[in-house]
């Protein structure tokens, strides 16, 4: 395992456990956590030098936490750092979140404390409601000893929180797609000039950077053969100075071995091999992408009152990231859904583009039926 310095003599693994998607026992709803799966993941984790271990309230409808605390109890407490999270939409009392999360991992300080997930909506609210102050205190008593955000918002807010206050860390979603088709650099440059080290979620996007289209991976295996598709990802986020740690959700043993075999060195890709991953990530958007421009020449005319841009962008979103992105539904404004469609086509005729969106709608129909009645 290689590590980087952090501060006061701190160093951490440069690979970082995500325990939000922890195994599941057979059947079991998210908070069904297969212990003994999940502690085989942890020991080979703590056997081969990662020492940072990512949970929140939230993980695992409020399981992960306990998991965590478990799993780690065997190890002298000074031999890991565990990092977690104050959720204001989960529980705005903060005393009573971090006392539970205390109670709930078996630990009396938290090395690594996050408001979690800062939104454009939620960033005022963070900012003002008295957890800042609250969290501070926790840190001069010890019971937290670093204090850092994590965050899914907008560059501008993003500025505005890096501004307020001194903070240890910040947590973000970066990786080579993001950072082509996203604000991610922007966010990235924020962070690096506030000088805020990162720590990095979602560095193969929730496991949709394992596994490319047919073209786009035959690039990459033509170029290291014996490199796993998802190496590519941690190789490429080694370039970037700021990053303090990846974390990556393991679900398998499997996926753990191949990480830490990529960690293994601080081999970083070169510009070359930049430019190659750039390009089959150019291949993979065009082939998951419906090209809408969202012209919106099809709208006029739906008898169904659909919102026919604003779906596509999250049946995009849905072939990027899987199902739970046709949440991003509820927030539509559209008069009729893709179960209202009536397949007349007469969108299709006016779309530039040729899109079959009548195609499109009845899967979306029919997998938001299936969803509705799990
Ligand atoms: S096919 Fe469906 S989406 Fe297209 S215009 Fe007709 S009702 Fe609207
Ligand atoms: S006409 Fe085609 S490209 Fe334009 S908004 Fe409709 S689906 Fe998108």
């Amino acid at each position: 395992m290689v590590f980087k310095d952090f501060k006061d003599g701190i160093k951490l693994s440069r690979l970082g456990m995500g325990n939000m998607r922890l195994p599941k026992k057979p059947g079991g709803g998210d908070g069904d956590i297969d212990y003994e799966k999940g502690q085989e993941i942890i020991d080979y984790a703590m056997a081969h030098g990662i020492n940072y271990y990512d949970t929140a309230y939230v993980y695992h409808s409020g399981k992960s936490e306990e998991f965590v605390g478990a799993a780690l109890r065997k190890y002298p407490r000074d031999s890991y750092y565990i990092a977690t999270k104050y959720n204001i939409n989960a529980n705005p009392d903060y005393e009573d979140t971090f006392n539970t999360q205390l109670e709930r991992l078996g630990v009396d300080r938290i090395d690594f404390y996050l408001l979690h997930a800062i939104g454009d909506n939620t960033v005022d609210k963070y900012l003002t409601n008295g957890c800042i102050e609250f969290f501070m205190q926790k840190k001069a008593e010890g019971k937290i000893k670093y204090l850092g955000f994590s965050e899914h918002c907008s560059p501008e807010t993003l500025e505005k929180v890096a501004s307020h206050h001194k903070w240890d860390f910040a947590q973000i979603q970066l990786n080579y797609f993001d950072w082509n088709y996203s604000s991610t650099k922007r966010e990235y440059e924020i962070l690096e000039r506030h000088g805020i080290p990162i720590v990095v979620m979602e560095s193969v996007r929730g496991g949709r950077l394992s596994s490319l289209t047919p073209d786009a991976e035959a690039l990459l295996k033509n170029a290291h053969p014996d490199w796993s598709i998802s190496s590519w990802a941690f190789r490429w986020l080694k370039r970037l100075g700021q990053v303090q740690l990846c974390l990556s959700g393991m679900t398998t043993i499997d996926q753990m071995i191949d990480n830490v075999n990529t960690y293994s060195d601080d081999y970083a890709l070169t510009d070359e091999e930049e430019k190659l991953l750039f390009k089959a990530c150019d291949m993979f958007h065009e082939q998951v992408k419906v090209p809408c421009t969202a012209c919106r020449y099809c709208t006029d005319g739906c008898p169904a009152g659909i919102n026919i841009p604003e779906v596509l962008k999250v049946y995009n979103a849905y072939k990027l990231d899987g199902p739970w992105a046709l949440m991003g539904m509820r927030n539509i404004d559209s008069e009729g859904k893709p179960t209202d469609c009536i397949q007349c086509g007469a969108c299709t005729v006016e779309c530039p583009q040729s899109i079959s969106v009548p195609e499109i709608m009845q899967e979306l129909a029919e997998k938001m039926r299936e969803m509705e009645n799990r």
